[in-house]
């Protein structure tokens, strides 16, 4: 048999850890190895009881110091074997849930609301169907593609279910049959000492049933891990951090549960040139001194790759911002856009030739610029 190992490394917590702790990380450890979602599994099984008789002393007043002492010497000899630990912990959730009858299934459906076991917001019915999980897919995507819209190729992996036995768990030929163990009820009477305690069916895990035949090709789990290839459509406009739900292309549920959802979470790759704010789109362009002053035709080049041509009219200064309707965003599922801003940065020069710069002097001497001190207000400036 392998050695023990240290309950505060099994429930993965500090020697200073509180009983809240201690409740936590044992109830975490106990919905990821808990025999009802890890059906035939000896590894969960084992992790689940390590797990359990580790909870077992350390959420005890009176075991906890004296094994922090003494260690499994001072906590043992008052179980004999193995599977008491599972009736104390037992007898623990009935204290802190009011004592309820019912087997270790019951107990846990209780203490965490059935819920946790799907790892969706849907319980379990009566039949142990339960909501496959929902998947998330982080897909990225150039800006031009959000502007205007692509079709992309995802490929994930999800579980589905199990071509070889439909998600009975069971071979061909199997099926579910009362465990002979318990005969149904999921627990067993065993006497401990002067007591007779009831503890979970080690057989069925609670269940009250099992398969005879498990089927190979999903270990009795009922589902299988396969890749999926689809071909998304992205529409024109969206925004970074948009999610697009796909239904049921999750994980499979369990038992006829239905799948989860596919959740695909768009990224939008910063531009070089272009930025966006809601459905107008900004960009900006170099023009001279001389283009800025006097004014001219230029020609802008758009996101979808037109030549447009704008009019910079005479004496526009450094940073206007010059309007071209229609070329922006478009707004999905519309046909109508938002408009293209265009920044204009006036460039000086900072070479000369002699004769530019012989030029510029003379029209300084025109200009008459003072230096005299002044001020201009803020709210002139096209910040
Ligand atoms: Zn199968
Ligand atoms: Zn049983």
């Amino acid at each position: 048999m392998a050695e023990k190992r240290d309950y505060y490394e099994v429930l993965g917590v500090d020697k200073s850890a509180s009983i809240d702790e201690i409740k936590k990380a044992y109830r975490k450890l106990a919905i990821k190895y808990h025999p009802d979602r890890n059906p035939g599994d000896k590894t969960a099984e084992e992790k689940f009881r390590e797990a359990t008789e580790a909870y077992e002393v350390l959420s005890d007043e009176k075991k906890r110091p004296l094994y922090d002492q003494y260690g499994f010497a001072g906590v043992e000899g008052a179980d004999q074997g193995g599977g008491a630990q599972y009736s104390h912990a037992f007898h623990d959730f009935s204290d802190l849930f009011g004592g309820m009858g019912g087997g270790f299934g019951d107990i846990f459906d209780n203490l965490f609301g059935g819920s946790s076991f799907g790892g969706s917001s849907s319980s379990r019915n009566a039949d142990g169907a339960s909501e496959g999980a929902s998947l998330r897919y982080d897909l990225d995507i150039s800006f031009h593609d959000a502007v205007f819209g692509t079709k992309a190729e995802i490929r994930f992996k999800h579980n589905e279910v199990c071509d070889s036995c439909h998600g009975t768990g069971g071979a061909s030929g199997s099926s579910r049959r009362t465990c002979p163990t318990c005969q149904g009820t999921g627990q067993i009477r065993r006497s401990a000492g002067f007591f007779a305690v009831q503890q979970t069916c080690p057989t069925c895990h609670g269940t009250g049933t099992i398969i005879d035949k498990p089927c190979t090709a999903c270990h009795g789990t009922g589902v299988q891990e396969k890749s999926k290839m689809m071909t998304l459509t992205i529409p024109a406009g969206v925004d970074n951090g948009k999610r697009i739900a796909i239904p049921h292309q999750g994980d499979a549920g369990t038992n006829g549960g239905p799948a989860g959802d596919l959740i695909v979470v768009i990224h939008v790759e910063e531009d070089r040139f272009f930025e966006r704010d809601a459905q107008d789109l900004y960009c900006a362009v170099p023009v001279t001194m001389a283009q800025a002053a006097l004014g001219c035709d230029i020609t802008v080049p758009s996101l979808d790759g037109k030549q447009i041509s704008l009019k910079i009219p005479a004496g526009t200064s450094n940073g206007k911002l010059l309007r071209i309707k229609s070329e922006g965003v478009p707004y999905t599922g519309s046909t109508r856009r938002g408009d293209l801003y265009v920044k204009i940065v006036v460039q000086i020069p900072s070479h000369l030739s002699p004769q530019q710069k012989s030029l510029l002097e003379e029209y300084l001497r025109l200009e008459n610029a003072t230096t005299a001190p002044q001020l201009i207000p803020l709210s002139s400036l096209n910040r």
